[in-house]
């Protein structure tokens, strides 16, 4: 082990044959130095799968029960029998969610119970940077660790949403959806990201990324499936995310997490402070993997000030294909904003979503919580001439 690096293990998986993802991910765990390396069998262990909403596992958009399985059969051969699972979902119940992703079938055979992510409390957090109480889920809260199962996937607001991503389900309900409104762009809600893992760090001991299908395109929920077969393992979620960034060459500092991950010293993205085992990287980099390759926007953006109308022109926006909309109206349901940027509206005998750009803060909850795939983000024409030229 290289002094003063944070490691993360990479380990080719062909498929989610259960046999072979245990082998595995435990032969990637035991290069760290094993399980009991990061949990007890004194510890109430909680298992943080990805369960964005309700999907059949092929669809990549939430964590395979066979890396859910995976994890539990290595936890219980090592002693440690006091686990749970749960998630807060960003559209529907987490039973639900947990259901038709396949987690439940799994969580009964080998009797993990849900915990609760309905109710929780509000806990402060001095040393926060930008957030400094946050409303924690019940189920995280009654935890001692917490094993982070997080999806390799794009995303709208933050280029992909991986191992730090994955621990904003540790807030509870509707509080997800105010946090998009108080953090609106994707540099403040980067770091309230890194805040709310900087807070739950005590608990946090090891992050699994299931990238055997992998989701590219218009992620997190209706993208596209694309094998990239491996798995990645680390106990540093920003050095995890940097390293899928890497895989699909995408600049690891356009991801605001890994950059103010580092800087808040939640953990490296740098690549001289990375120490890479098992499979060499070379072997699953896939530079057409469909991801934004551009900068976070406010970046580029900032300096227009007042002149909002121009910042419309010139960043990303949600965009409707009204040939998928089924007019179901849980895009108008996730708008974070009290006055709402997107409003469904009666034409021609069609009910569908209506855009006030000059509300919306580019969040993108509704892109994400589309049911259909019916909403993308696009930059517009005069914004990919000046912005990302
Ligand atoms: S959520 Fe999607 S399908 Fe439903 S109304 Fe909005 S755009 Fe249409
Ligand atoms: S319209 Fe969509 S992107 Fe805009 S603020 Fe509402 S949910 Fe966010």
């Amino acid at each position: 082990m290289e002094d003063n690096k944070s490691r993360v293990v990479i380990m080719g998986c062909e498929s989610y044959d259960d046999n072979l993802v245990y082998e595995k991910l435990k032969t990637a765990i035991d290069l760290l130095g094993g399980i009991e390396t990061f949990v007890s069998k004194a510890d109430k262990i909680l298992l943080k799968p990805n369960l964005l909403r309700a999907k059949k596992p092929e669809l990549a958009t939430t964590t395979h029960p066979a890396v859910f399985e995976a994890m539990i059969r290595i936890l219980k051969e090592a002693g440690m029998s006091d686990l749970a699972y749960g998630d807060s979902p960003g559209f529907g119940s987490p039973a639900g969610v947990a259901r038709e992703s396949g987690l439940t079938e799994i969580a009964d055979k080998h009797k993990v119970p849900m915990l609760d992510f309905t109710h929780g409390q509000t806990v402060d957090f001095y040393l926060g940077l930008v957030k400094k109480r946050f409303e924690i889920a019940t189920g995280v809260l009654e935890s001692d660790a917490i094993i982070s199962l997080a999806k390799m996937k794009t995303h709208g607001l933050t280029r992909i949403t991986g191992a730090v991503k994955n621990q904003f389900g540790c807030v509870y309900g509707l509080n997800k959806g105010t946090s998009h409104a108080c953090y609106p762009d994707p540099l403040s809600f980067s770091k309230m990201l890194v805040d709310l893992n900087r807070y739950l760090s005590p608990k946090l001991r090891l992050f699994i990324m299931d990238g055997i299908m992998a989701m590219e395109g218009n992620g997190p929920a209706s993208g596209k499936a694309v094998p990239m077969k491996v798995l990645l393992v680390s106990d540093d979620p920003v050095a995890l995310d940097a390293t899928f960034a890497r895989m699909i060459n995408l600049e690891p500092s356009f991801v605001p997490t890994n950059v103010f991950g580092e800087e808040m010293e939640l953990g490296n993205y740098s690549f001289d402070r990375i120490e890479l085992l098992g499979d060499p990287i070379d072997q699953f980099f896939n530079a057409d993997f469909d991801v934004v390759r551009e900068p976070a926007e406010e970046k580029k953006t900032s300096g227009l000030g007042s002149l909002s109308s121009l910042r419309g022109l010139l960043v990303r926006k949600p965009v409707v294909d009204k040939d998928k909309c089924i007019g179901c109206g849980i895009c108008e349901e996730s708008c974070p904003l009290e006055k709402k940027a997107i409003k469904m509206v009666d034409r021609k005998r069609r009910r569908y979503p209506l855009y006030y750009y000059n509300r919306c803060i580019r969040c993108y909850c509704c892109q994400e919580m589309c049911p259909e795939g019916a909403i993308s983000v696009k930059t517009p024409l005069l914004g990919k001439l000046i912005v990302y030229k």
